[in-house]
């Protein structure tokens, strides 16, 4: 039987629940079982999609396109396994198949309600993965706080599915904060006790305390803890800021967090964690014999979360070159014509960011000339890949009108063009081209070297493509596009034969880049980035 594993939090949001569940559920894996992780998150849009990446972070898409919640990201680059639509639930999806089985006539006759309907519903979602037959543990992360109105029916779907499948098999984990009060000098349980207090108004024990702290706890704030929230003293864990997200396995696993879980889920405790390669990539992580500077240019800088999946790729392929990579965040807005040499010409390479609309557009479109015309290597992804055909539209090829018609539609030199599925659409939630697709690459090309095969598969996110009746203009003029979705000749990746390093991808490699399998464009363009700032010295 499945067992499941509930991940809460309280006292304040951003304790890094993502992240200690990334972390559990990588030590369960290491000792050999099948893991997975699922984000129920309270709000009431359907999936992540629809919002701005200021409102919630980075929008991430699975394999089976899917637009969910960047914690999905973390759950992939610790495990590499992929995720998909199943893992990642929000209230508004489960309204809307309550609502929908009610207008079918499900509940003829019944007032349907909160409880049980809506809890039904939770539940049910909760153990589809478990009952796929596929993982021995479910980790499920519940977003929000707890005591939040919207986290209530959430809440009350663990404490009803933990007495369903009883606590051998079913245990809940409460991440808690233990503030340091610098005036007194102390670590302060009060605000753990009170946030379980809540949980246990709500009818949850949780069975481990995981304690977020900027200090280490001593075994008396261990022992008071334990005595006043009613959990073993081996159950309380010390979860201390780590310098990188990738050390909290290795925290988790000292603190034994997998042997108190697996103890209480009765599950043996199989082979020592398996964490050899993990611990080699640490390794080279924290000690690069290199360093760059990589300038990210886009238009959601001042959340760091909205490109999520990037900087991380570039930690991952950081420590495949063993080279520390400097991400520096550069507004796209603010690039004008007059500055671009003085913001771009001290980076080793640029990458210019996914992204929608208008705002920002003309700084990356300088951004992309600056780099074009002084071979500094670079790497486009999405809208960056369509901004650096619309810079060479107009700047190589004459085409001084050259745009996307995202951004000005009766653009007469529409070298970015809606693509003709995406014509007859007018909702606009989950209506992209999402997920997986697969893309040929020509051989000869930067693009074939990089992945060293010639079809590849990669994740989508867009409305717009390459308008194909200015290709050969484009390969003639030496921009060309080295990889092709075979089904419908969709450019996938474009790049410049005259230029050491310039590369941009209509697809999303950062989805894909996990630290067991860095993505090679990222680890290419890390290295290119090497070269130039070896040879620039
Ligand atoms: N806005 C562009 C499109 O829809 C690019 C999208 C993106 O960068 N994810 O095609």
């Amino acid at each position: 039987m499945t067992k499941y594993i509930f991940v809460t939090g309280g006292v304040t949001s951003s304790l890094g629940k993502g992240i200690i569940s990334a972390s559990l559920a990588k030590l369960l894996q290491a000792r050999g079982y099948r893991v997975t992780i699922q984000k129920f998150d309270p709000y009431i849009n359907i999936d992540p999609g629809t919002l701005n990446p200021y409102e919630h972070g980075e929008c991430y898409v699975t394999e089976d396109g899917a637009e969910t919640d960047l914690d999905l990201g973390h759950y992939e680059r610790f495990l590499n396994v992929p995720t998909t639509q199943a893992n990642n639930i929000t209230t508004g999806r489960i309204y809307q198949n309550v609502i929908n089985k009610e207008r079918e006539g499900a509940y003829l006759g019944k007032t349907v309600q909160v409880v049980p309907h809506i809890t039904d519903e939770i539940k049910r979602n909760m153990r589809l993965l478990g009952e796929s037959g596929d993982y021995d543990i479910v980790i499920t992360e519940l977003g929000g706080t707890v005591g939040d109105i919207e986290s209530l029916p959430f809440i009350e779907a663990v404490r009803q599915l933990k007495w369903e499948v009883g606590s051998n098999n079913a245990i809940v984990i409460h991440l808690t904060l233990i503030p340091f009060l610098a005036a007194a000098g102390e670590l302060k349980t009060k605000p753990t006790q009170h946030s379980v207090k809540m949980l246990l108004e709500y009818g949850i024990q949780p069975d481990i305390l995981v304690c977020r702290t900027e200090h280490h706890i001593s075994q008396d704030i261990r022992k008071k803890i334990a005595l006043f929230c009613n959990v073993n003293i081996n159950a309380v864990i010390e979860s201390i800021d780590a310098k990188t997200i990738y050390d909290v396995p290795l925290l988790m696993l000292k603190e034994q967090l997998d042997r108190t879980v697996l103890s209480k889920l009765k599950l043996p405790l199989k082979n020592e964690p398996d964490l050899e390669s993990w611990k080699d990539f640490l390794g080279r992580l924290k000690n690069p014999t290199a360093e760059i500077r990589v300038g990210l240019v886009g238009k959601y800088v001042e959340l760091p979360d909205a490109y999520k999946s990037i900087t991380e790729s570039f930690i991952h392929a950081g420590a495949q070159n063993e080279c520390k990579v400097r991400v520096e965040c550069i507004h796209s807005e603010g690039i004008t014509e007059e500055n671009v040499k003085a913001k771009l010409s001290h980076l080793d390479g640029v990458l210019v960011a996914p992204g929608f609309g208008n705002r920002g557009i003309e700084g990356k479109i300088i951004a992309i000339q600056f780099v074009r015309e002084n071979n500094i290597p670079f790497f486009g992804i999405c809208l960056g890949m369509q901004c650096a055909v619309i810079e060479f539209g107009r700047n190589v090829l004459g085409l001084t009108h050259a745009h996307s018609t995202e951004m000005d539609e009766s653009t007469e030199h529409a070298v970015i063009s809606m693509m003709e599925e995406q014509k007859k659409i007018t909702l606009k939630g989950g209506t992209m081209r999402l997920g997986s697709y697969t893309c040929e690459l020509k051989k000869g090309t930067k693009a074939h070297a990089i992945y060293g095969k010639s079809k590849i598969t990669e994740r989508h996110r867009h409305r717009y493509e390459f308008n194909n009746d200015f290709l050969t203009q484009y390969e003639n003029a030496g921009m060309i596009a080295s990889g092709i979705n075979p089904e419908n000749n969709l450019v996938e990746i474009i790049e410049l034969k005259s230029h050491p390093y310039f590369v941009a991808a209509q697809f999303h490699p950062e989805l894909k880049s996990t630290v067991a399998n860095p993505h090679p464009l990222f680890v290419k363009f890390v290295a290119a980035s090497i070269e130039y700032a070896r040879k620039k010295n």
